[in-house]
């Protein structure tokens, strides 16, 4: 097969027909062999019933429905799991994605050499304030902590390299972030293609402001898994000793001018406090460290590596 096309959708039934037709002519046009796999994040409109409705119509399309509402990443977990295509595409079910940019992001991958490609929304149409902006701070966030030159992190528009998709696993809301988890799981190519943004024509956005705080902590996460996640004690060991190094060079400065230079009492001097303060939390972060330590060495990926290939073997 080569095309799996993944659709997170929550409440959107009134797109999915519109979307499946358009999806569909350009799969017929191109003459791929593909799949739909529309996601149902437990959606309380009639998404489902369409998606059923639409399946009899056209058995490519396939579908999973949750639940409850789990979240988008949870929703394109699910779809990558069962995805066969040999190039998968997510998309978003609002048409604000452009079904006419599936053939340039395929042949990106299958023909390019590209791990994964993501859409760039150079031109957008949504709200400048709640959106546009919070998200060129965002993404300039991403770029400088991840090294990966991407204008556009969170565009639901992107393909990828089956064997990418296979061996990464999404969660949380870290959907924003598959670059990076790409590019921490060895895949180095990463491309971009400025695509088509379209106003939403139906329904409403699903995220609010509150995407912005919730993505700033999940970057912060996601770089410190990334280095740290498989030897917690190379941080906390060396802040931690850092810290608690301070604050005993300080406490024997204070020692030794207590007795020897100006005799004030040790606890009259505000830099008593900050010793001491220095001291514990050295304590703290090393012990931090140490059962981050523990719970690395017991974690069942510990030794989970990809294997690019192997040789006589
Ligand atoms: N979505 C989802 N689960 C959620 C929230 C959103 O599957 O809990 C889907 C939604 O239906 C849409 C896509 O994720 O297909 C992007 O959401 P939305 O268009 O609301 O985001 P925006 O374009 O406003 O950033
Ligand atoms: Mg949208």
């Amino acid at each position: 097969m080569d095309i799996s096309i993944v659709i997170p959708l929550y409440n959107e039934d009134e797109s999915l027909p519109e979307l499946a037709a358009w999806i569909k002519q350009v799969a017929d046009t191109h003459q791929y062999s593909y799949e739909i796999i529309m996601v149902d994040d437990g959606s309380q409109d009639d998404s489902w019933k369409v998606i059923n409705e639409l399946r009899n119509k056209n058995e490519h399309i396939k579908g999973i429905k949750f639940q409850r509402n789990y979240g988008k990443s949870a929703a394109l977990n699910e779809g990558f799991r069962s995805a066969q295509g040999d190039v998968i595409i997510t998309m978003d079910a609002d048409m604000q994605d452009s079904p006419d940019e599936i053939p340039a992001l395929y042949n990106m991958i299958k023909n390019e050499g590209y791990d994964m490609v993501s859409g760039w929304k150079k031109k957008r149409y949504d709200n400048t304030l709640t959106k546009n902006i919070p998200s060129k701070l965002f993404n300039a966030a991403a770029r400088r902590s991840s090294g990966i030159k991407l204008h556009d992190f969170n565009c639901g528009l992107k393909s990828y390299k089956k064997k990418l998709i296979k061996s990464i696993e999404v969660y949380g809301e870290m959907h924003r972030y598959i670059p990076i988890i790409a590019k921490w799981a060895g895949f180095k190519k990463i491309g971009e293609k400025v695509v088509e943004h379209r106003p939403r024509k139906y329904g409403v956005t699903k995220f609010g402001w509150e995407r912005f705080v919730n993505g700033f902590l999940d970057l912060g996460s996601i770089m410190f898994v990334g280095k740290f996640g498989k030897r917690p004690m190379h941080f906390f060991g060396l802040w931690g000793t850092l810290a608690f190094m301070i604050g005993l060079i300080i406490f024997l400065w204070l020692t030794i001018s207590k007795f020897f230079f100006d005799h004030t009492g040790l606890t009259q001097r505000p830099l008593f406090f900050f010793a001491i303060l220095a001291m514990i939390m050295g304590t703290q972060l090393f012990l931090a460290g140490f059962i981050g330590e523990l719970i690395a060495r017991n974690s069942p990926d510990r030794n989970n590596y990809l294997v690019e290939t192997k040789m006589g073997l």
